[in-house]
């Protein structure tokens, strides 16, 4: 049996389900586990301040789970190849084990690390724990990637029993012992930085408990009936088809940013799914792991078209004519939840408080950025990017390129959604515009997502004056879908 490994981890931030790290277990001696700091290998992507806040939780809650098992998590920073260079010289390692990302910037680095330390005579190792299939596995007939999620997910899915058969591993029953280890690279967590300076975080705490055990903790309680103390916001999967537009109550899993930094991942899911229904492809579970789904096909379009984290898919959008005048003013309002459109405040108070928005929401904000404003889809992302803490670079993109009519499958840029017909819809109480927006509380129920249409005295005996205590909107909603789709005109012949 060789002699030390290292294990590499990144956004895979378990013991479950975690091949390398069962593989690494297996094959070797001692294992050292490691985590490297280095923001600046996935720029221009680094974690953003909401996203920071939640990995500095996951490597404290990953190194509590380790040193119960008897070993712990080492953290470095600098360099990720000088790093791995130098521990594998200090240690005698020989091997290098690691999960696979797809974000573009980390696999040239990946694959320039795989090259060069095999250059050094290691051996290096790469798993899939993030995904239920490879993006390069799924191809058409005529051999190119997907650029429809119904056929990606009719080819990706005709075998979902087959992917229920590949089941999840184990957590390791035992670590083996780390090897010792005295380097200059190694850090204490505090020393990241990750935590804000100012503290403004306490919505996300409240909200929040990142780290493997809460992952499962959620996931279990959502796909596996009611447990005693439910972790906020949690749904359960029995209601998921019927809940999860209803953004005023817990109707979906909340498990995104466990999932992006890999505390679970998908084929445990499906494998819950199995135990309570019996069968992944159960009609209760259906709409969600057709989510799941999406999940997977953003990542299969960043894998094949790495540019459209900032370039539209269709290049006709290239030549988009944007709004120019009052944009950063524009912007501002929006990210502020300042617009005087409630269920677009709504949202983005939401996001600003605890990090994470709904997903009905974050559709209808996006388009009314980049719809109603015009502002162009680049300046959503980026806020959500820095706000979120589930930022995920695939679903990031695919969803905001989605709603400006710009990415795979996208909606027709003519549909616009309308936020007072969505939240008249999806949020008929009020409850969360309410919620969010507490100085529309007293305004009734007909008027509470257009208060602009409420008589003076209505909103006077609300306790509302607009523009004293809450804006007028910034623009008028059907004027400015007409300018869109004017502006839409002027591309769509290119
Ligand atoms: C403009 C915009 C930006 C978005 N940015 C992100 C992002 O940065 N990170 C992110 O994880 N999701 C993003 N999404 C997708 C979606 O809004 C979130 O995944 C979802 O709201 C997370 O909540 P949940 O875990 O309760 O979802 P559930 O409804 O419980 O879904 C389960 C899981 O499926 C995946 N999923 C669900 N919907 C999508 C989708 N449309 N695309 C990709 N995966 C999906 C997520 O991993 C989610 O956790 C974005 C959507 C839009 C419209």
């Amino acid at each position: 049996m060789p002699d030390t490994a290292i294990l590499w981890f990144r956004r895979d931030l378990r013991l479950d389900d975690n091949p390398a790290l069962s593989r690494a277990m297996a094959e070797c001696e001692r294992v050292l586990l490691l985590y490297i700091h280095a923001p600046a290998e996935e720029s221009p992507w680094a974690p953003g301040a909401a996203a920071r806040w939640w990995l500095h939780g996951s490597l404290r809650a990953l190194d509590h789970d380790l040193r119960e098992r008897g070993s712990r998590l080492l953290i470095a920073t600098g360099e990720s190849l000088a790093v791995l260079a130098r521990i594998s010289a200090q240690t005698g390692a020989a091997r290098v084990y690691w999960n696979r990302l797809y974000d573009p910037a980390t696999r040239a680095r990946d694959a320039h690390i795989k090259l060069a330390l095999r250059a050094q005579g290691l051996r290096c190792e790469s798993h899939n724990a993030a995904l239920l299939r490879e993006p390069w596995d799924l191809l058409t007939g005529t051999g190119s990637p997907y650029k429809v999620y119904s056929a990606f997910w009719r080819k990706a899915s005709s075998d979902l029993s087959g992917l229920a058969a590949n089941a999840p591993l184990p957590a390791p029953a035992g670590l083996k012992r780390p090897p010792a280890v005295d380097t200059p690279v190694q850090v204490e967590l505090d020393a990241l930085g990750l935590l804000p300076r100012i503290p403004w975080d306490q919505g996300l705490a409240a909200r929040w408990q990142p780290g493997e055990s809460a992952a499962l903790a959620r996931a279990r309680c959502f796909i596996g009936g009611a447990p005693d103390a439910p972790p906020p916001g949690t749904a359960a999967l029995d209601g998921y088809a019927q809940g999860r537009d209803l953004p005023g109550q817990p109707g979906t899993s909340s498990l995104s940013p466990h999932l992006h930094f890999g505390e679970i991942g998908p084929r445990r899911l499906l494998a819950l799914i199995e135990q309570r229904y019996g069968s992944i492809t159960a009609p209760a579970a259906e709409a969600f792991v057709r989510e799941l789904g999406w999940r997977e096909f953003a990542h299969h379009l960043l894998y094949h078209f790495p540019h459209t984290t900032t370039t539209p898919l269709d290049p006709r959008f290239a030549r988009f004519p944007w709004r120019t005048a009052d944009a950063a003013a524009l912007l501002a309002a929006w990210q502020r939840g300042h617009t005087g459109v409630p269920l677009v405040d709504a949202g983005m108070r939401e996001l600003w408080h605890t990090g994470w928005m709904h997903n009905r929401v974050r559709m209808v904000v996006a388009s009314y950025l980049t719809k109603n404003l015009r502002l162009p889809w680049q300046a959503g992302a980026d806020w959500f990017w820095d706000t979120l803490v589930d930022a995920d670079l695939a679903a990031n993109t695919l969803g905001w390129q989605w709603i400006a009519g710009c990415g795979a499958d996208a909606a027709p840029y003519f549909r616009v959604f309308n936020p007072v017909r969505q939240g008249e819809r999806f949020d008929p109480r009020g409850d969360y515009v309410r919620r969010w927006c507490p100085e529309l509380a007293r305004v009734p129920d007909r008027f509470i997502h257009q208060p602009w249409a409420a008589p003076t005295a209505i909103l006077g005996s609300a306790g509302v004056v607009l523009g004293r205590d809450y804006p007028h909107p910034l623009v008028d909603l059907a004027r400015s879908r007409l300018e869109a789709l004017a502006a839409f005109d002027s591309i769509k012949t290119a």
